[in-house]
């Protein structure tokens, strides 16, 4: 161990068992520590686990390993705001932003018509653009995308610019959004949370920046989606290497501020 190391931390956690054997996925979480800061990382995400409002958990799992790649820098995708009524509006407005993306809209469309039956997982779905089918293989675990973070003084300052309340959620959805977007091969990305808490969502994208529409599942439903449009993925193995292993820190210079609307 040397001073520069850094450390991937993961989480994740489940109620009637381990996921593998069945368990409810309640919460997951990972970031970036130095050394000398595991304890604060850990207990960051034990706190996050033990405090869900899925449910409580009786399965827990929290591991580091140390990152032996250099760690990439990201600038954090613009970021805007649609405020809509209804979920009907705001599905709507996820649909016409999908498609600005570059998303077809047949595939749009299977993908809205697969969500219910994707929901419930604890990573992300592939779907290809062109053929309109999930191509992940991973069935319920999906995947989950890992070793990224935002210091956390730069990540205040870019809130206060923003005049947005600093949050961990905002910062964790902003910092998963920025890397799966860098992929050449991401075409957008479509979330909304499994919390029953949370109805806001995004959707994400390098033509687009991170869009958040404040209301994309009723209040209380505890189904949330993660869905990564894809294109051209000749090879869905590197892909998927890049999501789980390219180490990440998105960072913020005022300087560089992109405005979207
Ligand atoms: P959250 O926004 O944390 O409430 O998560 C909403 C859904 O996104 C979860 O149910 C998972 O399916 C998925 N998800 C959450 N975190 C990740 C991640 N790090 N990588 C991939 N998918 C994730």
């Amino acid at each position: 161990m040397s001073k520069g190391d850094f450390y991937s931390v993961r989480m994740r956690a489940s109620e009637d068992g381990a996921h593998e054997l069945g368990g409810k996925h309640i919460s997951g979480g990972e970031l970036i520590s130095t050394y000398d800061n595991l304890k604060n990382a850990v207990n960051v995400l034990l706190e996050k686990a033990l405090t869900h409002s899925r449910g409580t958990p009786d399965f827990l799992q929290i591991q580091f390993e140390l990152i032996d790649k250099p760690i990439t820098k990201l600038r954090p995708l613009p970021i805007g705001t649609n405020e809509v009524e209804s979920v009907k509006e705001g599905h709507s407005i996820a649909q016409s932003l999908l498609e600005i993306a570059g998303v077809p809209r047949k595939c749009i469309e299977k993908a809205f018509e697969q969500i219910t039956e994707n929901s419930g997982l604890r990573g992300a779905i592939l779907f290809d653009i062109r053929s309109s089918v999930r191509i992940d293989n991973r069935n319920e675990k999906g995947v989950r995308v890992s070793r990224m973070d935002w210091l956390t003084t730069n990540f205040d300052k870019w809130s206060d610019h923003h005049k947005i309340t600093p949050s961990l959620r905002v910062k964790e959805a902003l910092v998963l959004a920025t890397k799966v977007s860098q992929h050449p091969a991401t075409v957008a990305e479509l979330c909304w949370s499994d919390d029953p808490e949370y109805i806001t969502g995004y959707v994400a994208g390098k033509k687009i920046g991170y869009q958040r529409i404040t209301r994309l599942k009723e209040y209380g439903d505890e189904r949330g989606c993660r869905i990564f449009f894809v294109d051209g993925l000749s090879d869905l193995h590197a892909y998927i290497e890049y999501l789980e292993k390219q180490p990440i820190f998105v960072e913020w210079e005022e300087e560089n501020v992109t405005r979207i609307n």
